[in-house]
């Protein structure tokens, strides 16, 4: 489908494109909806082989964001922006000042903030040109690490698939298996060990498994285990697509719940959770403690306390798709989809 097909047949508003030869920069920003707020989504910094393939991703990307902001409540849209570049090796302050510009450009109606390749590092080039960007280091007033959020949100989601499964939010001595042990997980295992859960944890580099084995109640094992492990919780906390047909026959916990964004290599995939008697909780709806974490920045002076106080509603979002998926036999992610296009046709409606 042509792009511009894609976006009439996902109601998408806006495609920006910016070319600046001279600061070798070549970025798109999609906004998908603005009907309950500005668009605020991150910039990712990938080096796409073709522009389709660029223009396609970020208009994926976008729309998500407008789903995830409505399903956490927020008076935002959704959009995204995309910098053509390697992020290992290409990130000028020449490239970041003129996307800053870009991003001005468009006078709010797009406020960035970091995605997969930027650092705060970008974020500061930027905000020499724009006020439009949140995600600041807490030394220039901004909100710092969201993931201190996220996972908090992500132990709260947890909490209700606890619930909804075993008829009790208690998860002490419930086993978690976790895939992945950066920033998220690292801030969730904070809350699950305090709460008596045991851990069953996973990653591809030694730093992060380290880190890990050093904590009372902690098992590490392979990567590659993971998906086999006896948990009653598995929580991919890495990176998108590791649900699949070949994983998810593996699966042992009745739970899925975790930080990664686009868990599901196929959208076939929920179903073929619920049919396993699986409990997905949807990405979207339970990783939401990082878009909430730069709403209170964008919000006026941040307030970690009140970004805590909004995240801790994911438990209740969460349970509120579980009941309507259990209710109406539909998949979680439908459920989860519907619930923010209600918020949005509500909004249209005033
Ligand atoms: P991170 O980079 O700090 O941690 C990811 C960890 O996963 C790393 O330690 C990496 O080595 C490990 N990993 C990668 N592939 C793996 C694999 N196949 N098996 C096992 N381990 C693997 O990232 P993060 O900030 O903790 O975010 C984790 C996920 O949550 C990402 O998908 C991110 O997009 C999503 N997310 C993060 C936030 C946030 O606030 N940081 C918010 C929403 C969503």
């Amino acid at each position: 489908m042509h792009f511009v097909e894609f976006m009439q047949a996902n109601g998408h508003q806006e495609l920006a494109v910016w070319t600046d030869n001279d600061a070798g920069l070549r970025a798109f920003i999609a906004v998908h909806d603005t009907t309950l707020g500005p668009a605020l989504g991150g910039t990712r910094i990938w080096p796409h082989a073709t522009n389709d393939d660029a223009i396609m991703d970020v208009l994926r990307l976008a729309r998500a964001m407008t789903y995830k902001s409505a399903a956490a409540g927020l008076p935002l849209g959704g959009g995204k922006g995309l910098v053509v570049a390697d992020p290992r090796t290409d990130k000028t302050e020449a490239m970041f000042r003129s996307y800053g510009r870009f991003v001005e450009s468009l006078h709010g109606r797009y406020i960035t903030t970091e995605d997969v390749g930027a650092t705060a590092r970008e974020m500061e080039w930027i905000s020499r040109e724009t006020k439009h960007v949140v995600g600041l280091p807490e030394s220039m007033g901004g909100s710092g690490n969201p993931a201190v959020v996220t996972g908090y949100g992500l132990y709260q989601a947890m909490r209700a698939c606890a619930e909804a499964t075993w008829g009790s939010d208690s998860l002490a001595g419930r086993r978690v298996a976790i895939q992945g042990f950066g920033n998220v997980a690292s801030s969730l295992a904070t809350y699950l060990l305090e709460a008596g859960a045991r851990l069953i944890v996973t990653d591809i580099h030694e730093g992060p498994r380290a880190k890990a084995a050093e904590l009372r109640g902690v098992e590490v094992v392979a990567p590659e285990v993971i998906y086999d492990a006896e948990a009653d919780i598995f929580a991919p906390c890495a990176l998108g697509g590791t649900l699949n047909e070949d994983t998810i026959p593996r699966l042992r916990a009745p739970i899925v719940c975790g930080a990664a964004n686009n868990q599901l290599r196929d959208p076939a995939d929920a179903r073929r959770l619920k049919d396993r008697g699986v409990v997905y909780a949807p990405d979207y709806i339970v990783n939401a403690g990082g878009v909430i974490n730069v709403y209170f920045e964008l919000a006026g002076s941040y307030d970690r306390g009140r970004a805590m106080a909004k995240a801790t509603e994911i438990h209740d979002t969460t349970a509120l798709v579980l009941r309507r998926s259990h209710d109406e036999g539909i998949t979680t992610v439908q459920a989860a989809d519907a619930l923010a296009e209600q918020r949005i046709a509500a909004a249209r409606r005033g």
